[in-house]
């Protein structure tokens, strides 16, 4: 396991993924029932964008730094109250655009859910392991767990709540991880066909991902929405790391789709680079 996230954090595919996980939480929210979030791969949960790490790959400068000066020239009051929760995690960015710590997913979580909510994170380095459990403390609506991802997803499917979230957010380090999410998305949505899931890939060959959200899309059956996002031609022409990702959400809130088409594209002109980014938005086996 050589991907650490600390050289990432920040980066513009957290802010489009932590963004939509936000919208999707704030949905499952409006409802007083008891909710579960389950994160297969959860990280450290907090970073610290002025530390070594982030100095030595600074991907959060085209990131969340980015999205901190697009948001002085934000007039649209409805993207504002979209971004409103998840600016709320953030709290107040420095000069250089900066919050003081970024926070991962389990953090955006703990953030938003409530006392009468579960959380469970899942995480196999053990140094993250051992740094998300003391950002948890003694939070006792969370549990930290050192398990592989995809096993978790097995096993700790359905919840008792019976409604929530469960995000995959693996690394894709291994060759074979498109077909080891696919595989092990099919299997917990068969064991727990009304959960709310999102998946997220890197769209470094589009046919691998089309492939993903076609191979998943026909397999289980269940609406999904499909968005993805692009920093642009210039990113791509430069071909240097990751220029666009993915996130599929199978049962997505019936708010998602239009509030991805408000959200993607002001991030598109705030994270874009060399006159804007680029997005897509695919409803499949739409209810
Ligand atoms: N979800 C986090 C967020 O949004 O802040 C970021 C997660 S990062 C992309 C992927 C994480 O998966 C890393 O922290 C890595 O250590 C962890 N990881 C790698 N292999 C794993 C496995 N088999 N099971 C669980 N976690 C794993």
């Amino acid at each position: 396991m050589n991907y650490r996230h600390s050289f990432h954090a920040g980066n513009f595919a957290d802010v489009f993924k932590h963004i939509l996980l936000t919208r999707i939480l704030a949905h499952l929210l409006k409802k007083t029932t008891p909710l579960r979030y389950i994160d297969t791969h959860s990280g450290a949960g907090f970073y610290d964008l002025a530390g070594a790490a982030a100095a030595r790959s600074p991907e959060w400068q085209s990131g969340v730094a980015r999205l901190a000066r697009g948001l002085d020239g934000l007039r649209d009051r409805a993207v504002k109250d979209l971004l409103a929760p998840y600016l709320h995690c953030l709290g107040p960015f420095d000069a250089a655009g900066r919050p003081s710590l970024y926070p991962g997913s389990p953090a955006i979580a703990r953030h938003m859910l409530r006392a009468q909510d579960r959380m469970t994170f899942c995480e196999l380095h053990k140094g993250d392991v051992k740094e998300l459990a003391r950002a948890v403390g003694r939070d006792r609506r969370a549990k930290v767990i050192a398990i592989d991802g995809y096993t978790a997803l097995n096993a700790y499917v359905p919840p008792r709540e019976r409604r929530g979230l469960v995000l995959i957010d693996p690394p894709f380090e291994d060759r074979g991880e498109f077909e080891r999410l696919e595989t092990g998305v099919a299997s917990a949505v068969k064991k727990w066909p009304t959960g709310v899931y999102a998946l997220w890939y890197p769209v470094k060959q589009a046919r691998q991902a089309r492939g993903l959200a076609e191979g998943l899309g026909a397999e289980i059956g269940r609406p999904m929405l499909v968005t993805e996002f692009f920093t642009g031609e210039a990113a791509l022409r430069e071909a240097r790391g990751l220029t666009g990702c993915g996130l599929i959400v199978i049962n997505p809130p019936h708010t998602l789709e239009s509030e991805a088409r408000l959200l993607l594209p002001f991030l598109s002109a705030a994270l874009g680079q060399e006159g804007g980014g680029a997005w897509a938005i695919s409803p499949v086996n739409k209810a």
